[in-house]
């Protein structure tokens, strides 16, 4: 390939070895446009809210500027895509602008999605669209106030720029509008950064990485005495990984959201949800469901395999790092370990989620896999159900007819059911009654108290699919008012939102299959 005239300051697409960043230069676009902004995202930085009616935002946020300090670099990765070593793959279209240190000696990164090639761009073309953008501004800030542990999203600014895809539902090039979100988090660094260096056999770089990820992200692992950085803490810092990255699943399991794209590459070394794709949220409750039109056939990652993928993935990582620890026995234990996490936060979201004083394995084992069976016997919704399931009074369940029983939850149910899943959902709530009645006598719990925790562990409003495609229709047309509004209603998922009542509601049909609401590719 030609060389640049300037290869000082100009990129090209080239072999990066021996390295895993490269410094490189956004690239200026036509016309920066603020679309949106996360004002608390801002707060994180120690910028006032005013920050987004500053002339040079969507200039700095684009690409365009370059603030003083901002020192720009993609850093490198490999990854294993549904199952498979791909070898290198990014980062090629993500650019660090630097790190910003806040007032409260934290440490956060920023990084544009979108800003043009890099180094590692490959044949791709370094831009992102404003369809994906939206969602990934919209998802991060939403999973952050589920509680989800998530990269955030400061901005999301449009380029001015048209950008080239072949659009997944009809084959043809189009062209859509281009975007760039900033995305901040401590820390972007994935599994694949590690995997990258192992494959290619540079044990050095890879002791390079650990140590700087651990001195910066992990302190708590290392004391004031620490100079060398052993296999001893090598290894607690891997379980620390595992831990983490086990309840982060356990969160998306809780909230219903299908991350789409687990390859090693879309996993966090700080257990963060990172790469918001073709992912989805369940609607009706099939634990076979994926959202992801390039994952239709092995379904690898669809919404009951992430636990198990999770932990495939970590055990990848291992392999990775296993040169810094050089023992297997120990590494294994650490991937236990993410079992028994995974299985701890899992009964404890069950139990709250069920509003159950604690779960008690002999018998809540038994009510909730038999919850999931009912779940499945028709088209039920996944959020809509069990948030009307804190609507029983404890007082009044003695009385109850049939249809008393299922009035509370019939609003979850995307068709009538037939006369036999009817009886199987009445059968458990009736279950579930005589079980929150032994609470209510050992614990002496209210119902005001088990409302409380159950609207806790389960969210009025997600972001559905269609809800975000609608919002992405508007902001296309120009109109950004319902990303705005996505943003507030998002803000408070688990409160009541009297003025927002109309976005508790299930998918509309009309939404079933059309492009965006339900499928998606990872064309972006
Ligand atoms: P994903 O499957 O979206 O996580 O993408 C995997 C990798 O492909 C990313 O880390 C990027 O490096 C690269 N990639 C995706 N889209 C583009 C693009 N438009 N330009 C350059 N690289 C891209
Ligand atoms: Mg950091
Ligand atoms: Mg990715």
């Amino acid at each position: 390939r030609e060389l640049p005239a300037d290869p000082e300051t100009e990129n090209y697409r080239r072999q990066v070895t021996g390295a895993i960043y490269s410094r490189v230069n956004p690239t200026p676009v036509r016309n920066p446009q603020l679309l949106a902004g996360a004002a608390e995202v801002a707060a994180l930085l120690d910028l006032p809210a005013t920050i987004f009616q500053h002339a040079e935002f969507a200039q700095v946020f684009a690409g365009n500027q370059l603030l003083a300090g901002m020192e720009p670099h993609a850093c490198c990765y490999g990854g294993h895509q549904f199952g498979n070593w791909a070898g290198q793959l990014g980062d090629g279209r993500a650019i660090n602008l630097g790190e910003l240190r806040n007032s409260k000696g934290e440490y956060w990164t920023l990084q544009l999605k979108g800003a043009g090639p890099t180094p590692y761009s490959r044949t791709a073309d370094g831009l992102a669209v404003l369809r994906s953008s939206v969602r990934e501004f919209l998802c991060s800030e939403a999973m952050f106030h589920l509680g989800v542990p998530t990269t955030r999203a400061l901005s999301l600014v449009t380029t001015g720029e048209r950008v080239r895809r072949d659009m997944f539902y009809d084959g043809n090039a189009q062209f859509e509008p281009g975007a760039v979100v900033c995305r901040v988090a401590p820390s972007f660094t994935r599994f694949g950064n590690f995997e990258i260096l192992s494959a290619r056999g540079d044990n050095e770089l890879l002791k390079r990485l650990a140590d700087f990820t651990i001195r910066t992200d992990f302190p708590q692992l290392l004391s004031p005495t620490t100079t060398e950085i052993n296999s001893d803490i090598y290894l607690r810092w891997f379980t620390e990984v595992c831990t983490t990255t086990a309840q982060l699943i356990a969160h998306w399991m809780r909230v219903g959201f299908v991350h789409g794209v687990m390859n090693t590459d879309n996993m966090s070394i700080l257990g963060l949800t990172i790469d918001y794709g073709p992912y989805g949220w369940l609607e009706g409750y099939d634990p076979d469901w994926t959202p992801n039109t390039t994952d239709a056939q092995g379904r690898r990652y669809r919404y009951g395999n992430q636990p198990r993928i999770a932990l495939w993935n970590l055990t990848q990582l291992a392999n990775a790092i296993y040169p810094l620890i050089n023992a297997v026995e120990p590494l294994q234990a650490a991937l236990e370990q993410y079992r028994a996490e995974y299985e701890r936060c899992a009964q404890r979201d069950m139990a709250n989620k069920l509003g159950l004083h604690r779960f008690d394995p002999e018998r809540d084992q038994s009510l909730t896999d038999d919850l999931l069976v009912v779940l499945q016997s028709a088209e039920i919704d996944m959020t809509i159900f069990y948030r009307q399931l804190a609507q029983y009074a404890l007082d009044d369940i003695d009385q109850y007819t049939d249809q008393q029983w299922f009035d509370k939850v019939a609003l979850a149910y995307y068709a009538e059911p037939t006369a036999e899943a009817r009886f199987a959902m009445i059968n458990w709530l009736r279950r579930y009654g005589q079980r929150l009645q032994q609470d209510r006598v050992l614990h002496n719990v209210s119902d005001a108290a088990r409302r409380a925790v159950m609207n806790r562990a389960n969210p009025k409003y997600v972001l559905r699919n269609y809800l975000a495609q609608q919002a992405i229709d508007s902001a296309t047309a120009g109109d950004f008012s319902e990303v705005e509004r996505l943003l507030q209603l998002l803000r408070n998922p688990y409160d009541e939102q009297p003025e927002y009542e109309s976005y508790y509601a299930k998918r509309p049909e009309w939404a079933r299959h059309k492009a965006g609401c339900s499928m998606l590719s990872c064309s972006s």
